[in-house]
């Protein structure tokens, strides 16, 4: 089945007849084909979709589609187990990873169906004798485009929210992984969705992703993915008069005051780098050290980071393979590149004994004195490398934290609550932690970016304002 596309409700060989490799990272050894999809196909797709947003789902009531969309989160959870490893052997995460996910994918379902009824217009005061209403509607059909670093999570994370205010959804999932978003399509099926109402077309992401983007029978388009790729979507959407919603990565600032408590901040900063082995939108990939604790807190930095170990998922170390050989390589070129410019490695993690041959690991890496000018303090290596960056005083701190071309998140570590609101409030990004970083998970809480990391917003009860449009009605009874 995974060689299939799932369009209308039914399971069905792409118009290419072709399929295309599925590599495990953690041995590089082929498991698996899945359909290559394209431009017919998603044609199919999205005609489908439209079919379903104006005949039964789009007739449904928001109770009746949270009551689906809550379903899918209970069977999410049935299946966790099977899920996760799916997801671990896909992506080659840990499997202690793989599993957290799946309690945020079935979450997503949860939250937005408990929220499907709860969307609520307004009246606005008016000229005497009018009353207008304000309402929020679906956009109609969304093309949703996701990534290979969290695919279970992010089928629940742009799909949930766009169902749940009545959309019909065509999801492209990333080609280097999506076996979980197959697979929930089919826990999907299950529930009982309207045919259409949920189509996964897999396949390259030059064809079956660029149709999609630019396909004119689509209303809105959700992407999570490269600045690059950002600009190519946002270009399809500007061809035909659309709104998209963003979410392109980061660059984000860890803050450690010279009052912050080291046992707390230590662990939280390791693992938001480790995390999925730094493949994450949100990892805290650069910290900013004050000089007074600079030397002390990066000694114990490399401490911990020395300890990580790397393996195989189902090794369930501290840190998995990269996605891809070519991920690995450019993570590799960006470590080289450093080491070659002298920048200082303070701690360097090894590979587990008995790690496969043939997988695409990379050992974390902590960098110390990252120049500010240098790519590894501004540019995004998805993969565990850190930057530690020392900084003077409170100003110095925000004026390097706000100094790179990115924006989605950032953590604060101090005890000083005047200057947790001051920083807070100057942080040119999306979300900002104070003495903790939620790096992933946080469905509750709107996530994106600023500048280069995108915009628009996911996540919490904005994605629903996302996925919809205000209708303002306005009626004169005299
Ligand atoms: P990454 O660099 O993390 O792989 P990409 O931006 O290349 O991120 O991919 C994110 C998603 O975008 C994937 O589903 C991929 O297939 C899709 N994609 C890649 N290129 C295009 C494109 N030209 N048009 C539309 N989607 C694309």
């Amino acid at each position: 089945m995974t060689d299939q596309i799932y369009v209308d409700g039914a399971w069905r060989r792409p118009a290419s007849g072709e399929t295309l490799p599925v590599v495990c990272p953690s041995d590089g050894k082929e498991f698996a084909r899945i359909a290559r999809g394209g431009a017919k196909d998603i044609d199919a797709a999205v005609a489908a979709a439209r079919r379903a947003y104006e005949g039964p789902w789009g007739k449904l009531t928001a109770l009746e589609r949270g009551r689906l969309l809550m379903k899918v989160g209970v069977k999410i959870a049935e299946h966790a187990e099977e899920l996760a490893q799916l997801e671990a052997r896909d992506t080659g995460k840990p499997l202690k990873q793989a599993r957290a996910d799946m309690v945020a994918a079935a979450r997503y379902f949860e939250f937005y169906g408990a929220a499907a009824d709860k969307v609520h217009g307004e009246v606005i005061p008016f000229l005497a004798g009018y009353t207008v209403l304000v309402k929020h509607e679906a956009r109609g059909v969304t093309g949703n485009i996701i990534p290979w670093n969290y695919p279970a999570q992010m089928f629940g994370r742009t799909l949930a929210p766009s169902l749940a205010v009545g959309n019909a959804a065509v999801l492209k999932p990333a080609e280097e992984a999506c076996l979980t978003s197959l697979r929930i399509a089919q826990l999907c099926h299950e529930v009982g969705f309207p045919p259409g109402t949920i189509n996964v077309v897999t396949g390259l992401g030059e064809e079956a992703g660029a149709a999609l983007a630019g396909h004119p029978g689509v209303d809105f388009v959700a992407f999570t993915g490269s600045p690059q790729v950002g600009t190519l979507i946002q270009k399809a959407c500007a061809d035909h008069h659309r709104a998209c919603v963003l979410e392109l990565g980061g660059k984000s600032p860890q803050i450690v005051f010279e009052d912050a408590k080291f046992e707390s901040v230590l662990p939280v900063v390791v693992n938001a780098i480790v995390q999925n082995g730094g493949q994450t939108c949100s990892a805290g990939s650069r910290v900013l050290i004050q000089r007074s604790i600079y030397e002390r807190f990066t000694a114990q930095l490399a401490e911990r980071f020395a300890r990580l170990r790397v393996g195989s998922h189902e090794m369930d170390l501290d840190c998995g393979p990269l996605i891809s050989a070519v991920q690995r390589d450019r993570v590799a070129r960006f470590v080289r590149d450093a080491r070659a410019a002298r920048i200082p490695v303070l701690a360097e993690a090894q590979l587990a004994p008995g790690v496969p041959a043939g997988g695409y690991y990379a050992a974390p890496v902590l960098f110390g004195n990252v120049p500010l000018d240098h790519e590894l303090a501004c540019e995004e290596v998805f993969g565990p490398v850190l930057s530690a960056i020392p900084f003077e005083d409170e100003a110095d701190a925000i004026r390097i934290a706000n100094g790179t071309p990115y924006g989605l998140a950032a953590g604060i570590w101090t005890t000083d609550g005047t200057r947790q609101m001051r920083v807070a409030h100057a942080m040119r990004c999306g979300q900002v932690f104070v003495n903790g970083y939620g790096a992933g998970g946080g469905i509750e809480l709107p996530f994106g970016g600023i500048k280069k990391s995108g915009h628009g917003r996911e996540k919490g009860l904005e994605a629903m304002r996302e996925f919809s449009v205000v209708k303002t009605i306005v009626i004169n009874h005299g």
